[in-house]
């Protein structure tokens, strides 16, 4: 079987991923992304979901910064999109700030085309069309990934492992307790066109509560339900094209539409630790590795802690973006884009320090390392500390 070794292997090179790699190969680890599509980004750019939530509280306060907002600038380095004004002014105030929330919307070819580019310029080896089908594990630790290519089956050994798949695969496949979502929305994102203006629908059922009667609800690992899933959210494209037709729109006709699931949480880690929307607001945990805002409502604040990334069963495996532990509330925060590069960056700093230095690092090394990168870390900013020494 053809090897490759790598000290930091991240698996999926969604926003996670390319968060995760671009931090791993910045802290001086030999860094690849294994990655089943043909370009990064996953839902962010395939997906068609082009909105980069905030990376703010909503009161004028930046909860996000590091890669999280380098990735944000990066959407539109090649354009359109712009950053709203406040949050460009070093002089704008608290009171302006609160006015407009830190987020935009970017094209997703754009976005496709700097982050591999910038990812090519950091060292990142890329690898498209590499599933990632199974696990080797020795003891505790995972020794490689094996994908399925063209050429047949590669194994990938690495020191330090990232699951960004976005569907927790590598933990499932490495043992971990993970959890599915069997209560996925029909979505249907897309741009229509009709000779004159170019439009972003976001169609879905509603997020919460019940659905539309003749509607139904999906799993996010069952093969059946997610090739439904597609085939119905193509229908309901197509549907509200003839509708905008009947309606008079005669030209309109879909441009673009996603070459990507539209599932919003599929399979995640239960790892020792799971972040809450309801029950950790407020909280500054004393292992955070980053802060985020809520993207529903304005005021909340939360700290994400290193326990909610990491594997139980497999010492080297961390866990990224919408596969990170949480439990149903918290995955509605952690599954965003601006979340998935805080949990990304976070790891990829932790895996390269394991993968160079051979030992788990200490939680305020991480700190120290991400604070260095621009991570904001700030725990005045919280009502609550908790101490895992005193859970
Ligand atoms: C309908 C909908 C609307 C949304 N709206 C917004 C919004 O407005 N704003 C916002 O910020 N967020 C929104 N989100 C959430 C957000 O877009 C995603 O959750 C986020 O982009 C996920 O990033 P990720 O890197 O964790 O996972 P993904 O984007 O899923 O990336 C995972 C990557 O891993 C690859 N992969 C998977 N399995 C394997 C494997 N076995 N081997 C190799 N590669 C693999 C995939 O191809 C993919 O590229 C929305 C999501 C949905 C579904």
């Amino acid at each position: 079987m053809e090897t490759l070794k790598y000290d930091v292997v991240v698996c999926g090179g969604g926003v996670a991923g390319i968060a995760a790699a671009l931090a791993a190969a910045r802290g001086g680890a030999k860094t690849c992304i294994l990655e089943k599509e043909y370009a990064l980004g996953g839902l962010a750019t395939l997906g068609l979901i082009v909105i980069y939530l905030p990376l703010c509280d909503g009161t004028g306060v930046q909860m996000s910064a590091g890669i999280s907002e380098e990735l944000l600038k990066l959407s539109i380095k090649y354009g359109p999109g712009e950053i709203p004004k406040p949050w460009i002014r070093e002089d704008a105030t608290e009171g302006e700030r609160a006015k407009e929330r830190y987020r935009l919307q970017y094209n997703a070819a754009s976005f496709m085309i700097a982050a591999e580019e910038l990812l090519l310029s950091e060292g990142v080896g890329l690898f498209y069309d590499a599933r990632v089908s199974n696990v080797v594990r020795d003891e505790d630790k995972i020794t490689s990934v094996i994908l399925e290519a063209k050429s047949g089956q590669v194994k990938v050994m690495g020191d330090a492992f990232i699951d960004a798949t976005g569907d927790a695969d590598i933990c499932y496949l490495a043992g971990e307790k993970t959890i599915d979502d069997s209560e996925n929305r029909r979505t249907g994102w897309y741009f229509s066109y009709d000779d004159k203006d170019l439009k972003l629908h976001g169609l879905t059922d509603p997020l919460y509560g019940n659905i539309p009667e003749g509607s139904r609800l999906y799993s996010g690992t069952k093969l059946e339900d997610i090739s439904q899933h597609c085939i119905d959210g193509r229908k309901m494209i197509l549907d509200h094209v003839l509708k905008s037709r009947a309606q008079g729109n005669k030209d309109i006709y879909p441009l673009l539409i996603p070459t990507f699931h539209g599932l919003r949480m599929t399979r995640r880690l239960a790892g020792t630790f799971e972040f809450s929307e309801d029950a950790h607001e407020g909280i500054w945990f004393e292992d955070a590795i980053g802060m985020i805002g809520n993207w529903k409502r304005r005021g909340p604040r939360y700290s994400i802690p290193y326990r909610a990334i990491k594997g139980v069963k497999n010492s080297n495996l961390f866990a990224v973006g919408r596969c990170c532990s949480a439990d149903k509330s918290g995955w509605d925060l952690t599954r965003v884009i601006p979340t998935c590069a805080v949990t990304g960056e976070a790891a990829g700093i932790a895996a390269a320090m394991l993968a160079l230095d051979g030992n788990e690092p200490e939680i305020s090394k991480i700190q120290d390392s991400l604070k260095e990168d621009g991570v904001l870390l700030k725990p005045e900013l919280f009502s609550t500390y908790d101490k895992i020494a005193a859970r």
